[in-house]
């Protein structure tokens, strides 16, 4: 980890008329252009905000999708930029290009106050392989350069790590918000700490379960991934999904916990169905004796009472990954209850996970919720101890 103190917008010196560069995270879940979900544009906007009110003018920049180094029309960032025009009721002039002379012609004519938006940082090659030129092409726009893209912080990319060699950097106030609730839940939590893990895979999982329980209370394995804890104790799952080759993994985390004295709660019952569709019938049935014919898509009433009574003593909550396939309605009502039990409690609450946040929004559940945290990947590495190379280009030297 590194030592020093993460730099901030205050470290920047005096900003009016200059430029700042600004990495934003923008990518949002999109229906052909249609955003679904503007959190992460929403999240922002404080720091959009606090700059402009500083006197600067923006070039703001972010990557969308994966368009791995080539232009995708389909990943502009036009639906980007009408939306943030739309939320800060402000032009935001959209450029077709990331680097070259049309931008720089651009930029360089700015009128004080004004905002840019550049293309998807991706579609240039040189970005995720944090190219030198490319990086200082990138730098070359601007005076300063501000961070504010937490769910981009564990990549080693040139807008997130190469740009901040070549300018003064500092943290957005979203990037701030995230290190510091983040390190209060890995340094310091307050007892009963208690992590509900839930999701697709386990094997995503699993380092996020290693670290948690030397700093958990309570740990609830949900979703998608309880099948593996279950199988490996020797459940019957039936058709639910499972990842064999990590139940060696799984079954030395619950010793570890079980020595260290941290309890592992896994679903009683689920709510099973011969497959993921609406019309399917569905049935509840013990979680370690599903019938061979059926996979488990939900956890089951039971399971979610079971869950609520933990979750009801806890002074600290950190939840990430959905109880089961709440996507569709007749598997939701798992993860809708745990999301109640986690927006009623009086704990410190904090979600992170791309749909585990979009579930707590179809629950109309996210603003009883006090840190909502826009990384996915990024926080759960953050939690394990890791460091993300995002965050140590802004932390001072001492
Ligand atoms: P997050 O984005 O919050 O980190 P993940 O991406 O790990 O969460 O997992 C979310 C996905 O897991 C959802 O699409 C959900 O449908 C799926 N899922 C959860 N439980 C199950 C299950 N029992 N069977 C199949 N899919 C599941
Ligand atoms: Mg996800």
């Amino acid at each position: 980890m590194s030592a020093g103190r993460l730099r901030t917008i205050s470290d920047l010196g005096e900003l009016v008329g200059r430029r700042v560069l600004v990495r934003c995270d923008f990518n949002v879940p999109l229906d052909d252009d249609r955003i679904t979900d503007d959190l992460r544009i929403r999240a922002t906007i404080p720091t959009i905000d606090r700059l402009s009110g500083l006197g600067a003018n923006l070039v703001l920049c972010s990557h969308l999708g994966r368009p791995k180094g080539r232009v995708v029309p389909e990943l502009r960032l036009d639906p980007v930029a009408a939306r943030l025009a739309e939320i800060l009721g402000r032009e935001v002039t959209k450029l077709d290009d990331v680097v070259g002379p049309a931008v720089e012609e651009t930029v360089h004519s700015l009128i004080p106050g004004s905002m840019v938006l550049l293309e998807n940082l991706r579609f240039h090659p040189g970005e995720e392989a944090n190219d030198a030129a490319f990086a200082e092409a990138l730098a070359s726009l601007a005076h300063a350069y501000v961070d504010d893209a937490f769910g981009a912080a564990h990549r080693s990319h040139a807008s997130v790590v190469g740009v901040a060699g070549h300018l003064p950097a500092g943290a957005g106030l979203l990037m701030q918000r995230e290190v510091e609730v983040l390190s209060k839940l890995r340094d310091d939590p307050e007892k009963p700490f208690v992590a509900i893990l839930g999701g697709a895979k386990v094997s995503d999982k699993l380092a996020t379960v290693d670290a948690l329980i030397d700093r958990v209370d309570a740990l609830l394995v949900g979703g998608a991934m309880a099948f593996s804890f279950l199988a490996a104790a020797g459940g019957e799952v039936g058709r639910s999904p499972v990842e064999p080759d990590r139940y060696e993994e799984v079954r030395r985390a619950v010793r570890r916990a079980d020595d260290r004295g941290v309890l592992i709660q896994l679903p009683e019952d689920m709510v099973g169905a011969a497959e993921p569709t609406l019309e399917a019938g569905r049935k509840t049935v013990r979680a370690d004796a599903i019938p061979r014919d059926l996979m488990g898509l939900d956890i089951g009433p039971r399971s979610v009472e079971e869950f609520a009574r933990t979750i009801a003593d806890a002074r600290t909550i950190l939840w990430n990954g959905p109880m089961g396939m709440f996507e569709l309605e007749p598997f939701s009502a798992g993860t809708r209850g745990v999301a109640r039990a986690v927006a009623g409690s009086n704990a410190f609450t904090v979600v992170g996970g791309g749909d585990s946040l979009a579930a707590l929004r179809m629950f109309d559940l996210a603003d009883q919720i006090d840190h909502l945290s826009t990384g996915g990947g990024a926080s759960l590495r953050f939690l394990e101890g890791r460091e993300l190379p995002g965050i140590s280009v802004l932390m001072t030297e001492d």
